[in-house]
């Protein structure tokens, strides 16, 4: 994993802020790390992967997080994508689907719709049998990647249920509607994807029979809760190392920053949420990695733990900086765009609540 944070390194480079500033991450680059595996690292050797265990490919997302929110962004779909055909997927699909995604084939997630944001029991995207094939119908929302994406993993209803299918972007019916001018992540390629009459071979419902929607989306979303607040760690981890430099270097009233005691707090607080945020994601990735029944309710924590701080991290990094974090091209100053729709996506703050408050009752009379 250290070649790949090497790769992703050196792919960034120093080009976040041009991209961010773009609104696009040139394709070759996502081609690229994609082909190289680097977008899904954990997906297993026998499907071309580099199967890295749950915590390594935080840390490799952590990486890339604290140097580009938007390529981490998607990371978090590629793998989300990947993770999903991996739970769902037939043998063969397996076979057929992951070797691509970790060759150069880039892949988003489309739950959201535009009445199905937090309830995504709304729902309406339909997949019918028709014969040898499906037909799909409906308009998917703020999926990320979708821009880039030769594939869209598309959730709807099937039968008396839900499934999800492996849906190629070229097929007739099938309209890409980039969002304009995003608030953060604004090179994550984040697009409406429109679903009019589009048929596809059946073989193309993952699993090949419906299943429950809750249990669909619980389980690819805690693939997304996890990446997203490893993602997060980055956002903090890259404000803090921007916060103490700046602190460090700039005087004012004849001494550096860092030695005003209001100062030094904001320091201390980059540093309590570095920690924090960190150690709540090893604990969710260690349930990962081994295959614990808390483990969804560990990452809806971890995702919630980690986006608050990232979000408080990020004001605070600009605040230390001041005039000179407050620039559109200052990691700071976008750190502080990206960290808020962390507060917002794979669950909302409000949600990852409810879910949390459901686990304090437990047990309680
Ligand atoms: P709403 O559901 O309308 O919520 C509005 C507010 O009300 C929020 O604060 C919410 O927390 C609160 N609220 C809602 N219900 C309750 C309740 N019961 N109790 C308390 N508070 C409540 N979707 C995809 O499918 N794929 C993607 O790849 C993807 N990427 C995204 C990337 C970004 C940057 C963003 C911003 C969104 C993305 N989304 C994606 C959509 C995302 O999942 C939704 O935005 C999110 O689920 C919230 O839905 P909503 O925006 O419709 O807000």
């Amino acid at each position: 994993s250290n070649e790949l944070a090497a790769l992703i390194g050196a792919e960034i480079a120093d080009r976040a802020a041009e991209w961010d500033l773009a609104g696009a991450i040139p394709p070759d680059v996502l081609r690229g790390l994609g082909s190289k595996g680097a977008l899904c690292a954990e997906v297993p050797a026998e499907y071309g992967g580099h199967g890295l265990t749950g915590r390594a490919n935080g840390e490799l997302t952590a990486h890339a997080g604290a140097l580009c929110s938007s390529l981490r962004s998607v990371m978090t779909s590629q793998g989300m994508a990947a993770w999903t055909i991996q739970r769902f997927g037939t043998r063969r699909q397996r076979s057929a689907e992951l070797p691509r995604l970790t060759s150069g084939s880039l892949a988003a997630v489309a739950f959201s719709e535009p009445q199905a944001g937090s309830d995504l029991s709304a729902i309406t995207t339909t997949i019918a049998d028709d014969g040898d094939e499906v037909v799909l119908n409906g308009h998917k929302v703020w999926s990320t990647a979708a821009v880039y994406a030769d594939v869209v993993v598309v959730f709807g209803r099937y039968q008396d249920g839900a499934a999800a299918v492996v849906v190629p972007t070229d097929t007739p019916g099938v309209t890409v509607k980039p969002v304009a001018q995003p608030l953060g992540c604004r090179a994550a390629g984040h697009a409406d994807v429109v679903l009019d009459g589009v048929r596809l071979p059946a073989s193309r419902v993952l699993s090949g029979t419906s299943q429950s929607l809750g249990l669909l989306t619980t389980i690819a979303l805690t693939y997304g809760r996890l990446s997203v607040a490893w993602g997060c760690v980055g956002i903090i981890r890259g404000c803090l190392r921007a916060a103490a430099s700046h602190a460090r270097r700039r005087e004012q009233f004849g001494k550096p920053l860092a030695e005003h005691q209001l100062v030094a707090r904001h320091l201390s607080e980059l540093l309590v949420a570095e920690q924090t945020a960190t150690r709540v994601c090893e604990h969710a990735s260690d349930r990962w990695d081994s295959a614990s029944p808390e483990l969804s309710g560990e990452a809806v924590l971890a995702k919630h733990v980690a986006a608050g701080h990232a979000a408080h991290a990020a004001a605070t990094a600009v605040q230390v900086l001041a005039s000179a974090g407050s620039v559109d091209g200052e990691p700071v100053a976008r750190a502080y765009r990206d960290a808020k729709l962390m507060q917002i996506i794979e669950g909302s703050d409000e949600i990852c609540q409810l879910i949390l408050a459901e686990r304090a009752l437990e047990g309680v009379a």
